[in-house]
């Protein structure tokens, strides 16, 4: 089938996938792949904007790009890649940064939001964030890139840089991405209140053993007005319902939903009952996890070989940059 197009998507190497990443992207990834040509970064210079040390940086690359491929991202058609093996972003995005007024910058509602988390941190490379992001999107000529509603406006950035970039240099060098408004589900973690993450270690990794999986979804927090075992249940404000409607039968999520509201099911089973839905769900991922990972070589292969096929679109868009902006040859 023709693809409709190229879709580019970057995100940081947070290491072991978990539940969180997968319902919020990797999921996405492996559908678009249907579509459209994929291009998906390893953004490990955006990384450096924020984490304290780089010790795990390889080692946090090297397992997201492993949980990726066993999740569905299939490298003989998608371009998987670690954005510092394409040097040409980081030329491409000191461009960039020359068509970009620095209040444009320091008006992003996710640059105050850094500098009210990390006053001591606020350095240059956070500042320019959204231009490295733009130079990632652009470089590979992508046509679409699938946002959340709270990424829009820095999507809506990289357009207007584009066009800034554009009419500065009086061509079309650079595309234009279209937005592809996709639903990015909030998934909650094991306390019920938060978004999943590992800094608040209220995650549950894709590659832990059954056991693991299970222990974790025990902790996992419930109705909070359902104190005892004889009081009836609301699962419209529970977790752990919120996740039977992803992993379990429709049928039993039924049951669940009326068992539920009547006492009828308690919380304890009711979890078991999702643990063993998730563990089995989750099998299959597990299986080819260790089937690539007993070579971790692969793993290496495809994420070099995806840099070589970026880099070979990086240099293309950059000739016409370079030429565009009358640079001496
Ligand atoms: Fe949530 Fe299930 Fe307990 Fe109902 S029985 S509150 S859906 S865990």
């Amino acid at each position: 089938m023709a693809k409709k197009g190229r879709v580019f998507s970057g995100a940081r190497p947070t290491g072991r996938q978990h539940l969180g990443n997968y319902l919020g992207a990797i999921k996405n990834y492996v559908a678009l792949q249907q579509e459209f040509e994929c291009v998906y970064s390893i953004v490990d210079v955006h990384a450096l904007t924020t984490v304290e040390t780089t010790k795990d940086l390889t080692s946090n690359t090297f397992d997201m790009a492993l949980d990726w491929l066993a999740a569905g991202i299939r490298p003989e058609e998608s371009i998987v890649f670690v954005q510092s093996h394409v040097p040409q972003v980081m030329e491409l995005h000191t461009y960039l940064s020359m068509v970009t007024p620095l209040g444009k910058l320091t008006d992003l509602p996710t640059f105050k939001e850094k500098v009210r988390e990390s006053p001591e941190n606020v350095n240059y490379g956070l500042v320019g964030y959204p231009v490295l992001m733009t130079a990632d999107i652009v470089l590979y000529r992508t046509d679409v890139v699938p946002v959340g509603v709270d990424q829009a406006p820095h999507l809506e950035f990289a357009r207007e840089t584009v066009r800034s970039f554009n009419y500065r240099y009086g061509a079309a060098v650079l595309k234009e991405p279209q937005m592809k408004n996709t639903e990015i589900p909030k998934v909650l973690g094991i306390d019920g209140q938060q978004k999943m993450g590992k800094s608040l270690n209220n995650h549950i990794e894709l590659a832990a053993t059954p056991e693991e999986t299970r222990l974790r979804v025990m902790q996992m927090v419930t109705d909070p007005q359902r104190m005892r075992r004889t009081d009836p249940g609301n699962p419209e404000v529970c977790n752990v319902f919120s996740m039977h409607k992803i992993f379990t039968p429709a049928e039993d999520v039924a049951m669940i939903n009326q068992e539920c509201r009547r006492a009828g099911i308690g919380c304890v089973d009711c979890k078991k009952r999702f643990a063993e839905n998730l563990n089995q769900n989750l099998a299959p991922f597990r299986e080819k996890r260790a089937e690539i990972g007993a070579n971790p070589a692969t793993v290496w292969d495809v994420l070099h070989d995806g840099a070589k096929r970026a880099r070979a679109i990086a240099e293309e868009t950059m000739v016409s940059v370079r030429e565009a902006i009358q640079l001496p040859k």
